[in-house]
């Protein structure tokens, strides 16, 4: 049996414990932490999704 680590959608951390679960437009998102989720939550509201995403994953340049 192999254990999928889940990984937070905001910060790419794997996940050791219990993720925090939240639904944005109908697609399921995991979180490491309260803190995560209402960061996601906050940009996803004002639509910088993919501002704060792409900050993330793409530290140089
Ligand atoms: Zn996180």
């Amino acid at each position: 049996m192999t254990s999928e680590k889940l990984k937070c959608d905001l910060c790419g951390s794997e996940i050791q414990k219990e993720p925090v679960r939240k639904n944005f437009d109908g697609e399921e998102k995991v979180f490491c932490c309260d803190g995560c989720a209402r960061v996601y939550g906050e940009a996803h509201k004002k639509g910088l999704l993919n501002q704060i995403l792409t900050n993330k994953s793409h530290k140089k340049g």
